[in-house]
């Protein structure tokens, strides 16, 4: 009889093989606001995040704890990177999604559709041959607290595709209450959408959504998962096709084929969370006020985050 630690929860034996029954749920950041957009750089050995209504990007690293890696962010949300390896970040405040140049300049990939501005991109990925996914939700102009109020200048809240030349942006999907976290299958034949239009109406349901990516374009797939406590935000994929999502409870693992596996439980909301640290094995989780941190027994299916690392 194997004795689990409080915060792992067993819903389907396969999750005994992607977890410890000695992890520990560390609390490596806290006295944040609102913390999001966790990404590893294994080659500075640091983690990035952001914490949206303070304006700041953080880094953390095991050795130097929390320091600010940008201040003045424009209400920075979700990051990714790139397969050069460039940080590509969602900004409320300018209502854009931006890439960090190797020298630290900042080039704007798409800051309008259709001559009218986003609403405020949320969230991103960026698919092994340069597009980049993204999602535009109104959360950013719907007060002053993450971003500036301001009237929706989109007709929906659509999700985008930038062109790997960077000049063609067009709506993929535009049927979401609040599109927001979203990952690829290992293979990008798939990529999931997190629905979290259930924070402002209780009608929308709370799911990951799935679509077929087909060229330049998603077809609808249905509805991969159920969140049953709060709703998706961001969320992972590891390298076996497993899907790692945000709930207001913590982070529920699902199979490939949506079985839920087991739940980390996290004492605070869970808005997104990634795969890195020394090896890939841990799992670095962004909950309100604090950044968690637990081992994980399977790799992220991200290149940054798979391969062997310090
Ligand atoms: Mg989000």
């Amino acid at each position: 009889m194997i004795t689990l630690p409080p915060h792992l929860q067993v819903h389907d034996g396969r999750f005994l093989d992607l977890v410890h029954p000695m992890s520990r749920l560390d609390q490596i950041a806290d006295g944040l606001t609102w913390t999001e957009g966790p990404v590893w750089f294994g080659d500075h050995a640091c983690l990035l995040f952001s914490d949206i209504p303070s304006q700041r990007i953080m880094r953390w690293s095991r050795e130097g704890g929390v320091s600010v890696f940008r201040a003045r962010s424009q209400f920075n949300n979700g990051n990714t990177r790139d397969r050069q390896g460039r940080l590509v970040g969602c900004r409320h405040g300018t209502r854009d999604v931006v890439r960090t140049e190797c020298d630290g300049a900042l080039t704007v990939l798409a800051h309008s559709n259709d001559g009218a501005r986003l609403n405020s991109p949320n969230d991103v990925v960026v698919s092994s041959d340069g597009a980049v996914w993204f999602t535009d939700p109104t959360y950013g102009i719907i007060s002053n607290f993450e971003g500036y109020r301001a009237q929706a200048e989109q007709s929906a809240s659509h999700v985008f595709r930038i062109d790997p030349d960077g000049v063609m942006i067009a709506p993929v999907v535009s049927n979401f209450a609040q599109p927001n976290g979203l990952a690829f299958s290992p293979d990008e034949t798939r990529l999931y959408i997190a629905e979290s239009g259930s924070s402002h109406d209780a009608s929308v349901p709370s799911v990951i959504r799935q679509f077929d990516v087909a060229g330049t374009t998603l077809r609808d797939a249905g509805v991969f998962a159920t969140i049953d406590c709060g709703l998706p935000d961001g969320m992972r994929v590891d390298v076996a096709g497993n899907v790692w999502s945000s709930a207001g409870d913590g982070v529920h693992c699902f199979a490939p084929d949506g079985t839920l596996l087991g739940k980390i439980l996290v004492p605070e909301t869970v808005a997104n969370l990634c795969f890195g640290g020394k090896g890939g094995h841990s799992l670095f989780i962004t909950a309100t006020t604090s950044v968690y941190c637990v081992f994980v027994d399977i790799k992220g299916a991200e290149p940054w985050t798979r391969s062997r690392q310090i």
